[in-house]
């Protein structure tokens, strides 16, 4: 049974001054599971795990993270703009970019951050909009094909858009050595949300191979393998949660058969997850304010797939508690609807619930990353607020809900809407 990590009560206490739609965010949570991410790889000297900030940029959890030793991962200027503000020293942001404008390029060049390209091409282009290179630079692998793991779960980096083909890697370093780079990492990621401890001791045995290999043939030597992301979660009850000491020991494991026999002993690991970090540690707030008996039964909140798109996206599950019913019989099959004029918003379809009255607050559940951070202000919805439930049992808006001003605000100096902007 998936439990949500704040009671009713709470709730209740936090809704007398924040109505729904929020979501909020499990301080405790997030430090437990970011303490129990660096004991993991603590046998790992150069050890660090960059947050991907696009699963969730809100600048209080950002902080907490650095507070717990985190760096981050950034993919826009936006990111890379927002981690520089908050502190994060340049060795502790990681820019995994893709498709990269050069003002971004120079931008991180600016500010002196590790920058991984993704693509062969990037190595001219980089030099073209920024001039020289730095002293430290990753390269993204993509090995191509299917790649699957012993419990059968797989993904088809073949068809994805990321990295480099092992012959272009080889050549990228080979071509930035010359051209003054002196320090290098390399970056995979292969499979997203994997529910199986297996995947990263596999990916470090593609990458601890690949880099053996590498120093073989062209005496470069790889000073940091970035794992990326890709730990996933337990959305569903019946899936069993990743053990990130197991994980830990896996890849450690790999590290002493591969790594150090080859006299690459010093290799740093670094891994960029997202999901796994914040994922469970955030839940969506909603409250019952419809019901409808058509050919189907349905149970519309007062949030839309604005506050969280996955399920009308990919038709991903997330877990819904009734508050205060955790015990009562699933005796009902509902679709759990948005307002968006698209039939895609449902955050669930079929799914087996308690009977649901008009009132009943909804928690639904793992929306700490790629949940508010992913949405978007179709049909004219305004974003919602994110709380924080801190350490001590006390709450704290830590982004007030959208206004119209908010969303007009592109419109200033226009004239068209400046009565509703005064
Ligand atoms: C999205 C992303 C991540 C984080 O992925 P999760 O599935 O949230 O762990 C890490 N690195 C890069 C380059 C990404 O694009």
């Amino acid at each position: 049974m998936k439990t949500p990590f704040v009671t009713k009560n709470q709730i209740e206490e936090i809704t007398k001054t924040i109505p729904t739609p929020f979501n909020i965010y499990d301080e405790k949570g997030i430090r437990e599971n970011a303490r129990a991410v660096n004991k993991a790889f603590s046998w790992n000297k150069g050890f660090k795990e960059y947050f991907a900030v696009k699963a969730n940029p809100n600048p209080f959890l950002l902080k907490i993270l650095q507070e717990e030793g985190c760096g981050v991962d950034c993919a826009s200027y936006v990111e890379l703009a927002l981690s520089d503000e908050l502190g994060f020293k340049k060795d502790d942001i990681m820019f995994s970019s893709n498709d990269t404008p050069a003002s971004e390029f120079k931008y991180a060049d600016n500010l002196g951050v590790i920058v991984n390209l993704d693509d062969f091409t990037h190595i001219d282009f980089y030099e073209k909009s920024v001039g020289h290179f730095p002293k430290k630079m990753c390269c993204r692998f993509n090995p191509g094909g299917v790649y699957e793991l012993s419990n059968g779960i797989m993904d088809n980096p073949g068809d994805s858009k990321y990295g480099m083909t092992k012959e272009q890697i080889f050549e990228a370093y080979t071509i930035l050595k010359s051209k003054g780079v002196e320090e290098f990492g390399i970056h995979a990621f292969l499979v997203s949300n994997t529910v199986t401890n297996d995947y990263y001791p596999t990916l470090a045995r593609t990458l601890f191979e690949l880099i053996v290999e590498l120093k073989e043939k062209t005496g470069i030597a790889i000073s940091f393998v970035n794992l990326s992301g890709g730990v996933g979660i337990a959305y569903r009850p019946d899936q069993k949660a990743n053990d990130i000491a197991v994980i830990g020991e896996g890849v450690h494991k790999v590290f002493d058969e591969i790594l150090v026999p080859a006299g690459l002993g010093d290799v740093a690991i670094l891994t960029e997850m997202g999901r796994f970090m914040t994922g469970p540690f955030g839940g969506l707030v909603t409250t019952a304010i419809h019901e409808k008996h058509t050919y189907k039964e349905y149970i519309g909140v007062d949030a839309c797939a604005v506050d969280l798109m996955r399920p009308a996206v990919y038709g991903s599950y997330h877990h819904i508690t009734v508050l205060g019913k955790e015990n009562a019989p699933e005796d009902h099959v509902y679709d759990v609807t948005g307002s968006l004029c698209e039939n895609c918003d449902k955050f669930a379809v079929d799914r087996q619930l308690p009977k649901i009255d008009m009132g009943d607050i909804l928690f639904i559940h793992d929306t700490g990353a790629h949940g508010y951070s992913m949405g978007y202000n179709y049909n004219g919805k305004l974003k919602s607020a994110e709380v924080l439930l801190k350490e001590d049992g006390s709450f704290k808006l830590i982004r007030r809900p959208e206004t119209i001003k908010d969303y007009l605000a592109t419109f200033d100096n226009l004239g068209i809407v400046d009565g509703i902007l005064k």
